[in-house]
């Protein structure tokens, strides 16, 4: 199959955020695999972050000897309004310069249509934040395919909510309300609902998001992060149902295998990965729960304090990583603690001040559950280790991630958050975290959700094994892709 494959060649292209840059470096590394040549196009800054983590790849050791390129197109951020060296959504300095930084991936066309010129790659796998990679693409009759960086679920339920728009017709934003036409009848209410749905007004970025789905309509079809064993009604949904053309091919973070691999994702981290794994290997199987908010929410000083007081009463072992901003606190002034508090913890609580190695904690045995802001990466991360998770969603897709686990899988209780928000999460008190920790921990049900998520962890490493339904999957793309060229 591998040697087949070499006259094919791949370009991918992410969004320039941690949530869809760390997928794209796995999917590299699995088209490699399959002996596609790939190359990941990015801007000259994060082009470090690819080379580091596919650097294992560079020699044979991926068994196809086949190298994943970098290359790299310049990222108009002065042209764009942005400070220089603002060249990743999590470097933005106020959420306010978001505009900002799409105004400056739209300049990205020209020069991904040089490269696009110069290469004549057999197919373009490209962000859905870049609707006119459809049209630079065909340009040079390469198809297109779309990465949304999202469960089915997610892209059934937002399809739902937009055709027919439940929210409307509730008396309060807090009323729950059944998605029509999704199956499962999941509810929501319509403060949970993104006001990127709600909003009458016409901006940018709802601009951007409707060429997304225009454009996704002309592409070759989209990739997904996901397995069908895991959402099976959700993928049939998004192919019969919406008619839409897709290929499955994860959970992608999976095909990390070394310790070495799992520890370099999207950054470096910021504690020694066998330090980490010196701590977790002096705890019990599944009595460490670890707590963690991706690479873009935010929390303030309050709720910081509310999640210490929350972990602390509830006696659990705990991993809690917490990204504070430079500008967040002054220089060695640390007021989001409690007073005491790491004194009072010590052995008992590791905190991570900044990036984790979060695959390689969650894939430790002595990981039993996942306080999670529902970011699909993370919660199909969760999912591959076999854990119940706390469900906390703040924006993007992430409540539709919650309802996945909670109402669909039934491997994770909600904290209780209510409300979609951009980025600065609202407050959840510290009894309600005590609880949910604690529900997921210790118990019956803890037991019974752990004892799901145990199956889905085994069926989604089936999955991506030969002849799984997402290794499968990722063959029929590349035979289709093989056809056309
Ligand atoms: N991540 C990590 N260390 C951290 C925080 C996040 O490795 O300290 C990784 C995590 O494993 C996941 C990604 O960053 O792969 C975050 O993506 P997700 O979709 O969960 O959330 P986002 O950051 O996009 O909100």
């Amino acid at each position: 199959m591998a040697s087949q494959n070499r006259e094919l060649h791949v370009f991918l292209f992410p969004f320039m955020a941690q949530g869809h840059m760390i997928p794209v470096s796995d999917m590299a590394k699995l088209f490699a695999a399959q002996g596609v040549k790939t190359t990941i196009i990015t801007n000259t800054l994060n082009a470090p972050t690819f080379s580091k983590a596919t650097r294992s790849r560079k020699t044979n050791s991926g068994g196809c000897g086949i190298e994943i390129e970098i290359k790299t197109i310049k990222f108009p951020s002065q042209e764009a309004g942005l400070p220089e060296g603002c060249e990743n959504l999590d470097s933005l300095p106020t959420p306010e310069l978001a505009s900002n930084f799409f105004k400056a991936t739209g300049l990205l066309q020209a020069p991904l249509e040089q490269l696009l010129l110069e290469d004549q790659p057999t197919c373009l796998v490209a962000d859905m934040f870049f609707p006119w990679a459809t049209d630079a693409a065909a340009k040079f009759g390469i198809p297109r395919l779309v990465f949304h960086g999202t469960s089915f679920f997610a892209l059934a339920a937002s399809d739902c909510l937009r055709r027919y728009e439940p929210f409307k017709n509730t008396s309060s934003d807090s009323e729950p309300f059944v998605i029509p036409n999704l199956p499962g009848e999941i509810k929501m209410t319509r403060a949970q609902v993104s006001d990127l749905l709600k909003d009458n007004t016409e901006n940018d970025l709802i601009r951007l998001l409707k060429q997304s789905r225009e454009a996704e309509v002309r592409s070759y079809g989209i990739v997904v992060n996901s397995f069908y064993e895991l959402e099976p009604v959700y993928a049939d949904y998004y192919r019969k149902v919406l008619g839409k053309k897709a290929w499955h091919i994860g959970p992608l973070s999976l095909c990390n295998r070394d310790n070495e691999e799992k520890a370099y994702r999207g950054k470096e981290a910021s504690i020694d990965e066998h330090e980490c794994l010196k701590w977790l290997d002096s705890k019990k199987p599944n009595s460490v729960i670890y707590v963690c908010f991706g690479s873009m929410v935010k929390f303030n000083n309050s709720q910081l304090k509310d999640i210490a007081f929350g972990l602390e009463a509830s006696g659990l072992e705990f991993i809690w990583v917490v990204r504070k901003g430079k500008d967040d606190d002054e220089v060695g002034k640390e007021d989001w603690l409690p007073e005491g508090f790491e004194e009072r913890m010590e052995g008992k609580g590791l905190i991570i001040r900044g990036w984790a190695p979060q695959v390689l904690i969650l894939d430790h045995g002595a990981v039993g559950g996942f306080v999670t802001h529902c970011g699909w990466n993370s919660t199909l991360e969760g999912i591959a280790a076999g854990l119940p998770m706390v469900t906390w969603p703040v924006s993007a897709d992430q409540f539709y991630n919650e309802k996945l686990v909670t109402q669909v899988l039934k491997i994770g209780v909600g904290v209780g958050a209510q409300k979609w928000v951009r980025l600065v999460a609202e407050s959840v008190k510290k009894e309600a975290i005590e609880k949910a920790v604690t529900q997921i921990m210790v118990g019956e049900e803890a037991e019974e959700m752990r004892s799901r998520a145990r199956v889905l962890a085994e069926q989604a490493r089936r999955a991506i094994a030969k002849g799984g339904s997402s290794h499968s999957d990722l063959n029929a793309l590349i035979e289709g892709l093989s056809s056309q060229s």
